[in-house]
């Protein structure tokens, strides 16, 4: 346990769309940075699961910035596909993060394995892990998933990734459907980050 609150902090994701959710499930008191407020880029990511991407991360902008640092590695793990894109999710965006791209892409190995995968139910799970790294002191990981489907085609603006084609379990609608606030209190990062949440 740490004896004092964590009371400023680096984001590390480049990653727009992850900052502004990380932000929100943070403290409003927290004085938050981020790599490019460092001018740093992000370090390759070579792990072989969440866990050890997220400590990468961590680890990478902590030492470059020598603050404490909060990373996530997450990815949507398809149950027909072998767990696919997983670890992988950003990549199949390409170096432009085009995910329209990546969701095309899905629907395509969906195709291969299955042609009638539209009238089945294709589970499919969010998966975040969350990585403090504390400079010379203490690494803190906490992993969160929500289960969920993927939907017929893709629907919703809201959101990033492959928010348009994940339907959470017991919902209807994508997370691109739901409105922001409403996501954000159920997804994977909400879950890993509830583990945490005592250290800010
Ligand atoms: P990384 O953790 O930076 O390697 O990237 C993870 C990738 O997984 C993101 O670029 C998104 O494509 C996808 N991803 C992770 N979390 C979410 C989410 O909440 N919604 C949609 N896509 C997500």
């Amino acid at each position: 346990m740490l004896n004092k609150k964590i009371t400023e902090l680096l984001v590390g994701t480049n990653n727009n769309g992850k900052l502004r959710e990380i932000k929100d499930l943070l403290p409003k008191k927290l004085k938050i940075y981020s790599p490019s407020d460092f001018n740093i880029k992000s370090p390759i990511e070579n792990g072989k699961t969440f866990k050890e991407n997220s400590l990468i991360k961590a680890r990478y902008f902590s030492k470059k910035s020598k603050m404490i640092c909060l990373s996530d590695d997450s990815g949507l793990e398809i149950g027909i596909l072998k767990g696919s894109p997983g670890i992988y999710s950003a990549r199949w965006g390409g170096k432009k993060g085009n995910f329209k791209k990546a969701m095309k892409k899905v629907f395509k190995e969906l195709d291969r394995k299955s042609k009638n995968w539209r009238e089945k139910k294709i589970k499919a799970r969010f998966v975040c892990a969350l990585t403090i790294y504390i400079p010379g002191k203490k690494v803190i990981t906490s992993i969160g998933k929500i289960e969920g489907s993927i939907s017929n085609s893709m629907k919703g603006k809201n959101g990033f990734g492959y928010d348009p084609i994940f339907i959470p379990k017991g919902k209807k609608i994508t997370f691109g459907e739901m409105r922001p606030s409403e996501k954000y209190r159920i997804d994977h990062r909400f879950r890993a980050f509830k583990k945490i949440k005592k250290f800010f």
